[in-house]
């Protein structure tokens, strides 16, 4: 007897789709097979793809920014991932300097996610750790999240982290596995100006600071090794940039991921009236980047939402200084993506992630042994309505077209999304592997 089946839908398994039943035991995928066996509960997939659960590496829940809360904490945030199939998520860690830091850290973030309902990890986040690159990757092991992300930019608020300390992080990641993760412009072409607004970001944060700083972290990972992660990738000419640097070495010690909204909005966004709700950083790019974005989809290797909204009572500002950054999209990261690129998509926001941060095989895949998250999706061409699941009053998503709908979503093989969220928050914290 079996806790639960999935019976007769189409699974994603090895880059294949096969009709099979999938039998849950202890929340860990037991067997998969034509046979038919009993189970306490039994759901039809008939009709209906189901796919592993969504992993999305780069989201901010509970993030304050000057006297600004985001929309989302980690319970609403991560319900409104489970209404897209997201049963994993990766957050951040608040920025430190020094090695002794990341245990508070750690711990702070652990006690707000208690209220989640997916199962998640952190990433560590350095902030100008002068001399103290080492002490931070031995915590960030020691704590079961080998993975530190650094800005390359925001000197002014002492977040930055300079070439040479970048590239000893890229150095212990060689030798301990850490994936470093980098927030890539550079910062000599950012300009700011107190008289900003929304519609200044562009020439404020132009494309070649992402490009640029893409040829100098090509140059350190060439000289240095290690495994460096560039999270959201806003143009196709970084992508393709990286890619001709490198070489074999892309994909290798070189990863890319980007985000919905640098494929399904662009620059024209941050006119007019309404250019706040979508002020983030790095800033939306233009039709031509964002096309040259798709062409080399296969060239990235995963999708994260880096989702953090705000509620436009925080947003609509007329300084760019006072407007906090940051958009959601946790909910629609699957339907959006898939709609446009199909199963090529698939791998990006699901094994990908789970081999580079240490999850696989427990997440990111359907096989027996694998934990049983997945979700039922009904594919259909649909549009997005209304503002969604987040607590955010806004969704700069409305109205656009997706690939089909998440019906279910189960989480160690128990249902918990199924039309609406079902159970209380249940969310483990998931230690994660270095890199091999
Ligand atoms: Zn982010």
């Amino acid at each position: 007897m079996y806790d639960l089946a999935v019976k007769n839908g189409i699974l994603y398994r090895n880059s294949r789709w096969e009709q099979n039943h999938i039998y849950i035991r202890d929340g860990i995928i037991a067997e998969i097979s034509s046979r038919e066996y009993d189970a306490r509960t039994v759901v039809d997939g008939e009709g209906k793809k189901i796919l592993p659960g969504i992993i999305d590496p780069h989201v901010h829940f509970a993030l304050s920014v000057g006297n600004s809360r985001s929309a989302d904490d980690f319970a609403s945030g991560s319900a409104a991932g489970l209404y897209g199939g997201v049963t994993t998520y990766i957050d951040f860690l608040d920025p430190v300097g020094r090695g002794s830091q990341v245990e508070e850290a750690f711990k702070k973030r652990l006690e707000q996610a208690r209220i989640s309902h997916g199962d998640y990890s952190f990433h560590v986040t350095a902030a100008n750790p002068i001399g103290e690159t080492a002490p931070i990757v031995a915590e960030a092991h020691r704590l079961g999240v080998p993975s530190v992300k650094v800005f390359t930019a925001y000197s002014e608020s002492g977040r930055r982290t300079f070439p040479r300390e970048l590239e000893e992080f890229l150095t212990l990641s060689g030798e301990r596995g850490t994936v470093i993760l980098v927030h890539g412009e550079d910062e000599d072409h950012i300009i700011t100006d107190s008289r900003f607004g929304p519609d200044d970001l562009s020439r404020s944060r132009p494309a070649i600071s992402e490009r640029d700083m893409v040829k100098q972290l090509c140059e350190m990972v060439d000289s240095r090794g290690g495994t460096l992660y560039m999270v959201h990738t806003t143009c196709g000419s970084s992508l393709a940039c990286a890619r001709e640097r490198l070489g074999e070495k892309f994909g290798v010690n070189f990863f890319m991921e980007s985000c919905p909204q640098y494929f399904f909005l662009t620059d024209e966004r941050f006119k007019g009236d309404e250019g706040y709700k979508y002020v983030l950083a790095p800033p939306l790019r233009s039709q031509k980047e964002s096309d040259k974005l798709k062409e080399g989809i296969d060239s990235l290797y995963s999708v994260g939402t880096d989702h953090c909204p705000f509620m436009q009572i925080e947003k609509k500002r007329s300084l760019l200084s006072r407007i906090p950054f940051g958009i959601g999209g946790i909910e629609y990261s699957f339907p959006l993506m898939y709609g446009l690129f199909g199963d090529r998509i698939i791998d990006k926001m699901t094994l990908n992630p789970a081999r580079l941060f240490g999850l696989y095989p427990r997440k990111g895949v359907l096989e027996p042994g694998s934990e049983g998250d997945l979700f039922l999706f009904e594919e259909k061409a649909d549009t997005i309505r209304g503002t969604g699941h987040s607590r955010c009053d806004y969704n700069v998503y409305e109205d656009f077209p997706v690939g089909g709908r998440v019906e279910k979503t189960l989480l160690r093989g128990k249902i918990v999304m199924d039309g609406n969220v079902l159970s209380e928050p249940e969310g483990r914290f998931l230690t994660r592997e270095a890199r091999q």
